[in-house]
């Protein structure tokens, strides 16, 4: 049986700054359960978009992301 309740040794959820190019506006993607990528919305068109983490990890603090169609 699996608590609900997030596991309280992880650190916050550790996010990355993102620009969404489409719509010239700053906003962040939260890394996903499994690690593999950050994940998050565009503030403006609300576009899913997602960062893959690589086998370095994200050495990179700022992103810039497509969110246009
Ligand atoms: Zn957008």
């Amino acid at each position: 049986m699996t608590p609900p309740s997030p596991n309280p040794t992880n650190v916050p959820r550790p996010f990355l700054g993102v620009n969404f190019a489409a719509c010239r506006v700053y906003g962040r993607l939260y890394k996903n359960r499994e690690g593999t990528a950050y994940v998050g919305r565009c503030p403006r068109c609300g576009k899913l978009v997602q960062v893959p983490i690589g086998a370095h990890g994200t050495a990179q603090r700022f992103f810039i992301v497509d969110c246009g169609s």
